[in-house]
């Protein structure tokens, strides 16, 4: 008897709604549960395998996983992957496929359902745990990415490749045609960034969704809550070797897949330097087919007033956008357009609220936030701010205090340039350091010409204005400068199935997480016609 379930019908997933976010109030049970969780997590150094076929790999060359916050504090130790495991995981993508690229859509689906339930209950104080503790997240910050948007991410995945399915073309007299809709061919090479263990999930779940098999490389700072959600993974059900998980170096890793003729996608979050070099080295291959490459990548994501702005409501978004998380969204808040007539209570309230943020170990919830992610974001954030301290054009206005005697602290800061090409207002610096450029009110629109050209991103950003011509005025001129555009909100915190979220430029290739335009590219359609009286004599009519 067959182990693939046999159903007919089409298939109608459960109704999606966004998983609601738990406040962790002093008392409530969610916080109780995650102390405990924390407090467990915290108390082991786990020993942390590569998951190859479904098999747990040690190799033996281990590499230390840290706690940003506390950098002494070893919670775990990953084995590396060298080029026999790379090929190991490849081939064991390759045998999985095999059946699971033929199982029926609701029994693909009812896995990733199946896994969105855990986290709802059960795995959420662990998955949250793992990303306070690996990546240094606040509880909120936790709470929202790797509990809510995973499971958002596993729900509305669902409905939407029903939708997919659905889709099919017309048919004409005698004749009926359809669509399947086929994984790819081949292994897809998942690689993911630190900041985000929802990307984590999502990067190899919604191509192993549609039926294909993956060789996931999760980021080397975010190994914890890559280990936790591959034992969700199993605990959902999925198949042996659909998703294999190798911690490795990232060249040796990217080598190993880059040059199997077998590769049929690369599903990548991450800086756009490192997404450029994948670009190129995927162009000089020979592939059994053509790989489908989604690369969601870097920002310089802006606020702009106008001077109708509300001055609480955007003090508010720069400080919640661009220094929660440490300022380490993809989407965070970076450089700031200020309107003179503004600028000297914005400046003064923004002030006031940075001195008052609390910096530390996010195990004290009273804390907004934690550490940055490694010693290499440290260094280039504390050499942003003592460059700016030693420039003409800039002037600190608040924070700049950096300290990684303890863990990766960098407080958070806000710079004023006079020069707003300054390199602070154009590269990405990925941490909480924001640039104001203060502009003459009657420079509205030149302002708005200068975000759009003045860098090579376009991911997120926001206008803040009553006044609805100046809206409209941002909304044109900014058109390509954000694939996510905000009005009169922050340019953070994208919602699974409310905005569609990617940018394009040097951000990405735009294929909007979170929505059904991500699914399609991993499957690949194959049309059929089938005659039911097919012609039987060559000459037409007109020929008699
Ligand atoms: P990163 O580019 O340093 O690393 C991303 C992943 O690529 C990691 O798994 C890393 O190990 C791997 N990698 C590094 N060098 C590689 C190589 N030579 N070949 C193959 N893989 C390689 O990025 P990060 O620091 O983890 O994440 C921060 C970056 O990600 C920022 O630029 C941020 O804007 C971007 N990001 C973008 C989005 C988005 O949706 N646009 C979302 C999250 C993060």
């Amino acid at each position: 008897m067959s182990t693939v379930t046999v159903e007919n019908g089409a298939f109608r997933p459960p109704f999606a709604t966004n998983e609601p976010v738990l406040s962790y109030a002093p008392g409530s049970p969610e916080r109780q549960t995650l102390e405990r969780e924390l407090e467990r997590v915290a108390g082991e150094t786990i020993d942390m395998p590569l998951v190859i076929a479904g098999r747990e790999v040690r190799t033996g060359r281990l590499e230390d996983v840290r706690m940003p916050h506390e950098r002494g504090h070893v919670l775990g130790r990953a084995h590396l992957a060298g080029e026999q495991e790379v090929a190991a995981a490849i081939a064991a993508a390759q045998s999985a496929w095999r059946e699971w690229s033929q199982r029926s859509g609701a029994e693909r689906v009812a896995v990733f359902l199946k896994a969105a339930e855990l986290l709802s209950g059960s795995w959420r104080a662990t998955l949250n745990a793992a990303t306070m503790l690996g990546q240094s997240k606040t509880v909120r910050e936790a709470e929202i990415d790797s509990a809510a948007e995973l499971i958002d991410f596993f729900r509305f995945n669902a409905g939407f490749v029903q939708r997919i399915y659905a889709e099919q073309p017309l048919s004409g007299p005698g004749a009926w045609n359809r669509l399947d809709y086929r994984p790819l061919e081949g292994f897809i090479y998942a690689i993911t960034p630190f900041n985000f263990t929802a990307i984590a999930g999502n990067l190899p779940g919604t191509p192993a969704l549609l039926g294909n098999a993956v060789v996931w490389k999760p980021s080397a700072s975010a190994r914890l809550s890559a280990h936790y959600l591959m034992k969700l993974f199993a605990a959902a059900g999925l198949p042996p070797g659909v998703i294999n998980l190798v911690y490795g170096d990232a060249r040796v890793v990217s080598q190993g897949c880059l040059s199997s003729p077998d590769l049929a996608g690369i599903h990548f979050t991450g800086s756009t330097e490192v997404f450029n070099g994948l670009l190129h080295e995927v162009s000089g291959g020979h592939y059994r087919s053509y790989p489908r490459v989604v690369g969601e990548t870097g920002g310089k994501n802006f606020i702009l007033a106008h001077a109708s702005a509300d001055i609480e409501a955007l003090v508010t978004a720069v400080v919640r956008g661009g220094y929660e998380y440490q300022g380490q969204k993809c989407s965070a808040a970076s450089r700031l357009f200020i309107p003179q007539s503004l600028w000297p209570r914005v400046r003064e309230r923004l002030v006031d609220e940075i001195t008052g943020i609390r910096v530390g170990d996010i195990r004290d919830f009273s804390n907004f936030m934690g550490a940055v992610i490694d010693e290499r974001a440290w260094r280039k954030h504390a050499e942003a701010i003592a460059a700016a301290r030693s420039s003409d054009s800039l002037t600190l206005e608040a924070g700049g205090h950096a300290d990684m005697s303890r863990g990766y602290f960098v407080h958070p800061t806000l710079l004023r340039t006079t020069d707003p090409g300054v390199r602070h207002m154009t590269e990405e610096l990925f941490g909480p350091i924001v640039c104001a450029y203060v502009y003459p009110d009657s420079d509205y629109a030149e302002t708005i010409g200068h975000i759009d050209a003045a860098s090579p991103y376009g991911l997120t950003g926001s206008v803040f204005a009553a006044d609805r011509a100046a809206i409209a005025l941002a909304s044109n001129g900014l058109r390509y400068a954000a694939g996510n555009f905000y009005i009169n909100d922050k340019p953070t915190g994208a919602v699974v199935g409310q905005q569609p979220f990617g940018g394009a430029r040097a951000s990405g290739t735009n294929d909007k997480a979170g929505s059904v335009w991500n699914l399609m590219r991993w499957i690949s359609p194959r049309s059929i016609k089938e005659s039911f009286d097919p012609p039987r004599d060559y000459r037409y009519p007109f020929m008699a």
